[in-house]
């Protein structure tokens, strides 16, 4: 039997099979629940190619990665049984390579505890999921997670330099090399970062960090008029100073955290709320608060607050982090979207998101990351209320649609999955998708890597 073959591979206590062990690896953050077969922790490369030659040899068993099971698209989630290879215990810190600024880590490192590792030193990770101390930094290239830093740093693919990883053949390869220009052939490691497990296991992860920002200060403002929000945001956008941090609230979003987050500092005043941060030397910071609110106050701002104080930063961040607990009185059910659209087009996709809440007659709360037009669209529901909840999907089709019409994608940070893969189409021709699934075929021709996702 595999389970034993792994037994002998791995050892006892590296194998699980007992219904109670597995229903740990069987959910991430969709909650939905899938029971593996096996779950393994391998501790080398060596071992994770092994893994894979056994399950080959035993009817191409699928193998499902897995990081800290917090995705929010399914991609854990061991659909068609089979193994789960759990990189927990892969999560040492392998090389910190000072003078090329470059970190190689194995993948099951959380992205908090190489953050920490990092600053301690001086240095700087920017990729900032909400999930960061939670969230491992193999899971986070496999979805190219991002965060509030995006719009000044980026996302996880642009501070991945290389990787080690296992085919589904087994066969272990290296992308990328250590130095910043690197054009030898085709850019395997870039259409690795996002592919959520499907086309190889990562092993060993190299990253690139950057001097750590010596402070930072935030500014809390509302606005009346959206639209005035917007020109101000734009104007932010071309400082020289880039803010760190553009994150915004909406009317919706407002409304739900005015009555549950209580601050003596924040007026939730208006319709339209920016968080924004300048970060960078002390005297850059100063001059950058000062310049953003001198073009802030050209919008007619209703209320505007800043602060380099820890404890009022903390109260700034606080209202931004009481959303998502704030909408559990709009329902039990929270269909939760992350789509991106072009700057320019974030205040027509707002206002169609407003139209379509009020055509299904259901709360649709949005905040999220203005300077990547990332917003998150969170449909609240009732579970037990059935025609609620194909009205509550009737909106999500029709955003993600529009979503697409304005030139946006589907998904900016969660990835697809179980849960977008039937929307694919709204964007991707046949032939396109018929052009990823060859290029799966290539990496794991049996189709044993995360089967089910995606396609
Ligand atoms: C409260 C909360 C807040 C969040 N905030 C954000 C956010 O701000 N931004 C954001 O982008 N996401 C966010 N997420 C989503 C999630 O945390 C990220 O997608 C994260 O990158 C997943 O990491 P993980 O270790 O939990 O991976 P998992 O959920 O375990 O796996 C995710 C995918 O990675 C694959 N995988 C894992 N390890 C490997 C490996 N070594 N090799 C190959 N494939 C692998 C899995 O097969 C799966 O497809 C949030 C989630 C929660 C619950």
């Amino acid at each position: 039997m595999l389970a034993d073959k792994l037994r002998d591979l791995l050892g006892d206590e590296r194998v699980l099979r007992d219904k109670e062990e597995l229903l740990c690896y069987s959910y991430d953050a969709t909650l939905k629940e899938f029971f593996p077969d096996i779950v393994v922790f391998p501790l080398t490369t060596g071992e994770i190619s092994k893994i894979v030659k056994l399950c080959l040899s035993y009817n191409n068993t699928p193998l499902v990665g897995r990081g800290s099971g917090s995705g929010f698209s399914g991609g854990s989630l061991p659909l068609n049984k089979g193994v789960v290879v759990s990189f927990t215990k892969m999560n040492r810190i392998l090389e910190l390579d000072e003078e090329n600024m470059l970190v190689t880590v194995e993948p099951g490192i959380l992205n908090g505890d190489l953050k920490t590792f990092l600053s301690e030193k001086g240095y700087f990770y920017p990729p900032d999921p909400a999930s960061y101390e939670f969230s491992t930094i193999g899971g986070n290239v496999a979805e190219c997670a991002g965060g509030p830093g995006a719009v000044k740093y980026g996302v996880t693919k642009n501070y991945v330099e290389s990787l080690e990883i296992v085919t589904g053949t087994g066969e272990i390869i290296t992308t990328g090399s250590k130095t910043v220009k690197d054009v030898a052939g085709y850019n395997l490691t870039q259409l690795l970062v996002g592919s959520e497990g499907t086309l190889g296991l990562f092993s060993k992860i190299t990253l690139r960090f950057i001097p750590k920002p010596e402070a930072n200060s935030l500014i809390f403002v509302s606005f009346n008029d959206i639209n005035e929000g917007y020109m101000a945001a734009l104007s932010l956008l071309r400082h020289k100073n880039k803010p760190s941090m553009l994150e915004f609230m909406d009317k919706s979003s407002i409304d739900a955290v005015k009555n549950y987050f209580k601050s003596d500092i924040i007026d939730f005043k208006g319709a339209f709320v920016f968080i924004i941060e300048a970060d960078g030397t002390k005297s850059e910071v100063e001059t950058s608060i000062k310049d953003y609110e001198n073009i802030l106050k050209k919008y007619s701002p209703v209320f505007l607050f800043s602060s380099s104080k820890d404890s009022e930063k903390d109260a700034i961040m606080g209202a931004r982090r009481a959303i998502s607990p704030s909408l559990r009185k709009y329902g039990d059910l929270k269909i939760n979207n992350d789509i991106a659209v072009p700057v320019n087009k974030i205040t027509g996709m707002l206002s169609f998101i407003n139209q379509t809440s009020s055509r299904y007659n259901i709360p649709i709360i949005n905040f999220g990351h203005f300077g990547d037009g990332n917003i998150h669209v969170n449909i609240m529901l009732y579970k037990s209320d059935l025609e609620m909840v194909e009205r509550g999907e009737r909106a999500k089709t029709d955003i993600l649609r529009k979503t697409v019409e304005l030139g946006g994608s589907i998904s900016g940070e969660h990835g697809i999955g179980i849960l977008k893969k039937e929307f694919m189409g709204l964007k991707y021709s046949n032939y396109y998708m018929d052009l990823l699934k060859g290029v799966k075929k290539v990496f794991d021709p049996y189709s044993i890597l995360n089967p089910g996702k995606i396609f």
